[in-house]
């Protein structure tokens, strides 16, 4: 690459690419398109063009998508020359593209801006003479696209158009349930429609996101051959409704092909009454054939654009022909045989295949949470019931002691985004934590007996979905998504230590306090109990402040489920006073702590001075963490990352992303698409589906972050920032220029993001700049260089470093959590090493010297040499869903040094 330089392999990229366009790609404009489909034409195939580029991340895209629809619309207008719509060209185009935010959440903006944007398409297509089809998307939007297609079929002005089109994925197991629906509304509205079947070209995706969302099904089949039974099953039940529905059959697999034709023959179905469709590019022989040999019409779907739009259509027909289980790929394949190629799919459906893992199956013996699926509104329907319940309940809560307590101050608890009560909780009293601590236990139940009990502890957690929903969103000010989140990280951590007591054979350390912060007041408050009580010591938890209500629930819970009450003691209270008795007693054998770097030091000093050195604190604190994005990164993939790393839960998120660096080059671009898609951010009460941001946590964080922000307003640095509503502690989703990093001061918590920009060659500044802060918490990386990532990783001093995704969410098990320097004292969170810590230190390797002799000068430079290499000291990949790789690797330390009494000493 040095030796070529950059200018020489762009060319040959952009060549390459050139190449692949071709393959795949009719042409750059629709007159370059229709021009070179004009030989197809010829030989007898129409075309449905489709617009390349995809999900709209901004307003202005999905206007400027809108517009290129309807120029190509008016474009391809001229060639529809025929009364017949099956004769004409037509256009395909995608729901994601013309507005922002389609999405089930956002139902009511989606009904009220996307529908009549499709509508004014269709009446153009419709005026047109033309075929306008909705291509199908992923299986989330598949309800929400329904609604979209209902209200514009609705539209009087189509009537009598039988041109509108849908597409149907046989690989969803609601297909035939869609086709039904699609023939019932067009009887009902009076319409002729065309539906299209496909297979379905989001396989992979589907996979993933059910099993990273805990679902215990999938909305596809998971072999092969059950698309393929399905997909003639389905294409069966189309040829029977063409009194309404005009079926395309998308596939160049010859065995569905021909399955086809059988049934249409069979049945006596006219060869005009129905299309076979093919991807241009792909299965141009077969098609050939059996439009020659049975006088069927095809269609060819042919993207256009430029090929800077094309890598994700690339990506969809690189996946479809590299998989071994394809026809495309099996044909070109000699090894395989005519007989498989062409095997039957019914006959192989009886044979056993291997299972794909569920969501809960994802870490084998150890049950993954239960998610729920918040685009599926069977799933929405169950929360909104099991909340409701809570939706008014006027909660108490008081310290859990073994032992009366006598109560302290009784505070009432308030909604952080309407400031209505919710509550009220009393706090521990000085006496009460005396109690506590007098009568606090290790826990002397074998270790399969403590596994047992925080199993049906993580058992009881799901069962009281509706209370940790209500709860989390009126007092933590959490919506939806989070709400999901934080429930399935506390399930997760309590399975996940359970699933390893077996491990531990050390004793426990004897007593642990456990002090948490309010940003996951249900997960981190259960992980550090969870993981402490795992291996046998007693605990005395103290939550935080502005979520004891959370903190209370979850001890019944544990309780409950047979964690011991003078094993597991709940104390309420301020951090100065219950924190910090909890945390200056030597009774306690150590502490856990997440919680700002400030309180950690606080605590480590009352530690030193009262307990034993021994004491172990495994503190987690802040972080200022950042993202670079270099020019090769897909600025749709980065943005998306971005927002969901600075804004979801209101940036509260200790992980949170809080310095964007982009490369110069692409900088101007990338931030017009960030502040497009901040533009479509929708920041509201969390109780409702549709909010992506509530409010800050209280009044104190409000005004600290107010204050920051009007600074860098009046010092011109604001780059962009949205209005937020009034009545709770709403702070705006705001982006803040800096010059780098080292302008920041301190972590700023809340949905504030700073950017800078880098030049290429500054990268390895960057880097040191990042790590000269002296954090170490999260760090996010953009690029498709390989090179770059290994690069960026190894000289970059951070806790998780996360590639090509956001930066936010880790998954227990799959992704442990935990920074380095003054982000935490480690051991990571969910991870193998983390319950470790919370048992009594093993001796470590003495070597004895008498102390005579002078220290050999060579040998401890040799020493500290070695300790300073930053060499990996094991390195394994953790489980995870299909389509990911999480790696942990173990670094040493930095050198301590260790002087004890002796010689020069004493
Ligand atoms: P085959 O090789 O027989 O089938 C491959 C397909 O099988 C895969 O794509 C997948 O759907 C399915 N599959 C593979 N492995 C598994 C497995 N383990 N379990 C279950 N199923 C599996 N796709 C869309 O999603 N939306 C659209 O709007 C759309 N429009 C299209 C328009 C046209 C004209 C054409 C030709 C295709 C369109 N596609 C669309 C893409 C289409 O989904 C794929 O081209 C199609 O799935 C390939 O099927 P096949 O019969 O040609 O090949
Ligand atoms: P905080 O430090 O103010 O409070 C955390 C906890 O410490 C609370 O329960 C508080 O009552 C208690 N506390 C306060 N003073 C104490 C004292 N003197 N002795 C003992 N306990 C005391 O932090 P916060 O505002 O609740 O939480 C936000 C901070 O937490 C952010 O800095 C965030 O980055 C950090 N955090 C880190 C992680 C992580 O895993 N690294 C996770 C979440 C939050």
């Amino acid at each position: 690459m040095k030796r070529l330089g950059e200018p020489v392999i762009r060319t040959a990229v952009g060549r390459a690419m050139k190449e692949m366009g071709s393959q795949f790609v009719l042409g750059e404009t629709i007159g370059a398109a229709m021009k070179r489909g004009s030989k197809m034409e010829e030989k007898g195939f129409t075309y449905s063009y489709d617009m390349l580029g995809e999900a709209a991340l901004t307003d202005s895209d999905a206007r400027r998508y809108q517009m290129a629809y309807a120029k190509a619309i008016s474009e391809i207008a001229g060639a529809c020359t025929s009364n017949d719509i099956r004769s004409n060209p037509g256009i395909s185009v995608k729901l994601s593209a013309l507005f922002a935010r389609y999405e089930r959440a956002q139902h009511k903006r989606v009904i009220e801006t996307l529908v009549p944007r499709v509508s004014a398409l269709a009446q153009l297509a419709k005026s047109a003479g033309m075929g306008f089809n909705i291509d199908a998307e992923e299986a989330d939007r598949l309800q929400i696209s329904l609604d979209v297609i209902e209200k514009v079929l609705e539209d009087p002005a189509l009537a009598g158009w039988d041109g509108f089109g849908v597409v149907v994925q046989a690989y969803g197991h609601r297909a035939g349930a869609v086709i039904d629906w699609l023939h019932q509304t067009a009887t009902r509205l009076d319409r002729k429609i065309m539906v299209r079947l496909v297979k379905g070209a989001y396989w992979d995706s589907e996979i993933k996101r059910a099993q990273v969302e805990g679902l215990e099904g999938f909305p596809v089949f998971t072999r092969k051959v059950a698309t393929d039974v399905s997909y003639i099953a389905n294409a069966k039940k189309l040829l029977g409704l063409t009194d309404r529905i005009y079926p395309q059959f998308a596939t160049h697999n010859a065995h569905t092909a021909a399955a086809i034709l059988d049934i249409a023959q069979t049945s006596g179905i006219d060869t005009q009454a129905y299309e076979f469709q093919r991807l241009h590019g792909m299965g141009e022989r077969l098609h050939q054939i059996i439009m020659d040999a049975n006088d069927t019409r095809c269609r060819i779907y042919a993207p256009v654009g430029a090929h800077r739009d094309l890598l994700a259509y690339l990506v969809r027909r690189l996946l479809e022909n590299g998989a071994n289980s394809s026809f495309v790929n099996q044909i070109v394949d000699e090894s395989v045989t005519p007989e498989e190629v062409a095997a039957c799919p019914f006959d192989a459906l009886a044979i056993d295949a291997p299972h794909v893992p569920t969501g809960p199956e994802l870490f084998g013996a150890r049950k993954n949470s239960k998610g729920l699926d918040l685009t599926y509104d069977p799933h929405l329907d169950q929360i909104e019931t099991a909340r409701g319940a809570f939706a008014d309940t006027d909660f108490t809560a008081a310290p859990l002691i073994a032992g009366t307590p006598n109560g302290g101050p009784v505070v009432t608890v308030k909604n952080p985004s309407t400031h209505a009560p919710i509550g009220q909780i009393t706090w521990a009293s000085a006496e009460d934590v005396e109690t506590a601590l007098t009568s606090a236990k290790a826990w002397d139940a074998t270790p399969s007996e403590r596994a047992k009990v925080l199993n049906r502890a993580a058992d009881l957690y799901e069962e009281n979905l509706g209370l940790f929903f209500a709860l989390l969103s009126r007092e933590a000010g959490k919506i939806w998504l989070d709400c999901m989140g934080e429930l399935r990280e506390a399930v997760d951590f309590l399975r996940y230590y359970a699933s390893r007591v077996e491990d531990h054979t050390r004793a426990p350390v004897g007593l642990f306090t456990c002090i948490s912060p309010w940003n996951f007041p249900l997960a981190i408050f259960t992980g550090q109990i969870a993981g402490a009580l795992s291996v046998g010591n007693g605990v005395l938890a103290k939550p935080a402040e502005q979520t004891g209500l959370i903190a209370h629930a979850a001890v019944k819970l544990l309780h409950q489920a047979g964690v011991p009450t003078e094993v597991l003691q709940l104390l309420p209270g301020d951090g100065a006073t219950v924190g910090a008795a909890l945390t200056s007693d030597p009774r306690i054998g150590g502490v856990a702590f997440t919680g700002s770097t400030e309180t950690a030091q606080i605590i480590r000093r009352a530690m030193a001075a009262n307990m034993a050195p021994s004491a172990p604190l495994i503190a987690e604190t802040g972080g200022l963490n950042a993202m670079i994005v270099d020019s090769t990164a897909l600025p749709e993939q980065a943005v998306r990352d971005i927002v969901a790393s600075s804004f979801q839960s209101a940036g509260q998120r200790c992980s949170a992303l809080r310095c964007l660096y982009v490369q110069e080059d692409v900088a101007e671009a990338m931030t017009d698409m960030l502040v497009g898609a901040m533009n479509e951010l929708k920041q509201d009460d969390p109780w409702h589906l549709h909010t992506d941001l509530g409010p800050v946590i209280d009044d104190e964080a409000f005004q600290g972050i107010k204050t920051y922000v009007d600074a860098a307003r009046a010092e011109g640095r604001i780059a962009h920032e949205l209005t937020a509503p009034e009545g709770g502690f709403f702070i705006a989703p705001t982006l803040i220029r800096v010059n780098g990093i080292e302008d920041m001061k301190r972590e700023i918590f809340g949905p504030v993001l700073h950017i800078a920009t880098f030049k290429a060659h500054e990268l390895d500044q960057v880097i040191d700049a990042i790590n000269a802060t002296g954090y170490g918490l999260t760090f996010g990386l953009h690029t498709r260089i390989d090179d770059r990532v290994q690069h960026v990783c190894d000289r970059m001093h951070v806790g998780n470093a996360y590639v090509n995704r956001n930066q936010i969410g880790a998954i227990v098990g799959s992704q442990p959590f935990g920074g380095e320097g003054l982000s935490g004292t480690g051991p990571k969170a969910g991870g193998p090493m983390y319950m470790d810590r919370f048992c009594q230190a093993a001796l470590a390797d003495r070597h004895e010297e008498d102390g005579t002799a002078a220290p050999d000068a060579d040998k401890l430079a040799n020493l500290i040499a070695q300790a300073q290499s930053n060499a990996t000291l094991s390195s394994s990949r953790l489980p995870g869903p299909t389509g990911e790789l999480n790696q942990l690797s173990v670094h040493p330390r930095e050198p301590f040094l260790c002087i004890g009494p002796g010689r020069c000493g004493g």
